[in-house]
């Protein structure tokens, strides 16, 4: 792990950090064209071009009849999966969805003498959810994704997973989209399974919105087909930064560290502390349970791209750093993390005191684990009931409320040189005569 000394006048010019700030710069480019084509022709061709991209990509032979897993193969999948695993599902599920309730939101009305003004808040009618294939497999993915979609009441929520190699989809997954409320899944996947949700083709329905991780084409269909339908984030590498102090166990931060390096070769590892002592035997855990580790490979490459160990003056300055750094996953593995909350100001997710390690919220806790990459924790927030609602104004003037405010109205349409607005207002100010002739 690389050890960067902050300990000066000018730390928020060094070098490394300014590295690790910019760590969401990624390189697209190289990606670009290939997933432009991909889509291009899944909107001219659907079906035909979604199963051609499948045979190429995952050795399957999709068809009309077979795109859609039938609710047998869920059946079946619910017989392979252990009871403990179905238990577990059930009761990540219960968690999610509870605390998901919470961010549930009314609409409103305001009210003023003849003028009522408000905001409807209605759920998206579908949302599409991308959950990764190849050989892993992500239940809690499925759960993170799925379940503030339906808290939130969206009709139809509709899941694809690419089938590869085999038409067989991944029983974890079925079993944790029927325990979330999934009510489609299609065996697809990658960019062409993007476009084909985001298009819709003659055998996969169209969706308004789409959400979940995936490797780079699939990011990189999600945003270039951004507004043809809504889209989560992109998201980049997992990254966990931890704050500690004298009292935090040198093991468990170690582990922690670790956590999230063997997500992804390029995922972010960062321990920010004022004391030196914890620093080297956190650095010395992290080797040593380093060669333990069945993804040692990965997580090897992931500690050696981004592993860092940044040296603070005090538990405050720590806190400017984890600021700096915005990670998606900050740990505050500190005597009185409590206290430290007013001062965090830019973190996905904060997970406070010793025992509080990042693998609870990944799985069970109930906040969920979709969270901002890459320093985007600036300005985006993790994956919510929120964003599978959207909102629309409700305006209403009486004839009194009119007269409140036609006047204003008319002077800016006017200032603004949009006659047609002008004469809105004017049209209605004119009835006037009548009305008072009448009364
Ligand atoms: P994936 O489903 O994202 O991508 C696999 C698909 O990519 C294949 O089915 C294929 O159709 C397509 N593909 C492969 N090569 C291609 C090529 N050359 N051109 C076009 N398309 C091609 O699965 P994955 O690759 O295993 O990636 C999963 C990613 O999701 C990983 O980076 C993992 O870390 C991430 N992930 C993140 C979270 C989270 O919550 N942040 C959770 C789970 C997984």
């Amino acid at each position: 792990m690389k050890r960067v000394d902050l300990r000066k006048d000018d730390w928020q010019k060094d070098p490394e950090l300014s590295r690790i700030k910019n760590r969401g710069q990624g390189l697209e480019s190289k990606y670009a064209s290939s997933v432009l084509e991909i889509i291009e022709n899944v909107k001219k061709y659907g079906d035909t071009a979604v199963f051609g991209y499948a045979k190429k990509f995952d050795r399957v032979d999709l068809t009309p009849e077979n795109v859609k897993v039938s609710e047998e193969e869920i059946e079946e999948a619910f017989q392979k999966v252990e009871p403990k695993v179905i238990d577990a599902i059930k009761f990540a599920v219960d968690r999610v969805r509870k605390f998901h309730e919470k961010q549930l939101e009314n609409s409103y009305f305001v009210t003023e003498p003849g003028i009522v003004l408000g905001q409807k808040v209605t759920p998206l009618e579908s949302a599409g959810i991308y959950v990764p294939g190849g050989k892993a497999s992500y239940p809690s993915s499925v759960i993170m994704n799925a379940v503030p979609a339906k808290v939130a009441g969206v009709e139809k929520v509709v899941m694809i997973t690419p089938a590869i190699g085999t038409l067989e989809v991944n029983p974890y997954s079925l079993v944790a989209a029927k325990l979330s409320g999934v009510d489609e899944i299609y065996r697809v996947g990658g960019a062409h399974g993007i476009a084909a949700i985001a298009y819709g083709t003659e055998s996969i329905p169209k969706v308004d919105k789409i959400v979940g991780p995936g490797n780079i084409y699939v990011a990189l269909a999600k945003k270039f087909l951004f507004g043809t339908v809504d889209i989560d984030m992109v998201a980049g590498p997992s990254e966990i930064l931890v704050i500690a102090d004298e009292t935090a166990n040198p093991e468990w931060v170690a582990t922690d560290l670790l956590s999230q390096a063997e997500h992804d070769e390029l995922a972010g590892a960062f321990l920010v502390t004022h004391d030196e002592k914890l620093a080297e035997e956190v650095v010395d855990a992290l080797y040593k349970k380093l060669e333990t580790l069945k993804r040692k490979e990965i997580a090897e490459k992931s500690i050696e791209n981004f592993g860092t160990v940044f040296l603070t003056k005090d538990v405050y300055h720590s806190c400017q750093v984890a600021n700096e750094v915005a990670p998606e996953h900050l740990e505050v593995a500190t005597k009185e993390p409590f206290a430290l909350l007013d001062l965090i100001k830019h973190a996905g997710a904060i997970f406070l005191g010793h025992h509080t390690c990042e693998s609870l919220g990944d799985y069970v806790l109930g906040p969920n684990h979709v969270l901002p990459t890459g320093g985007s924790a600036r300005f985006f927030s993790p994956l919510g009931v929120y964003d599978f609602v959207k909102r629309s104004s409700i305006l209403y003037v009486s004839k009194e409320g009119f007269k409140r405010v036609s006047e204003h109205a008319r002077n800016l349409a006017e200032c603004e040189g949009l006659e047609a607005h002008r004469l809105a207002v004017e049209v209605r100010e004119a009835i006037k005569i009548p009305i008072k002739l009448e009364e």
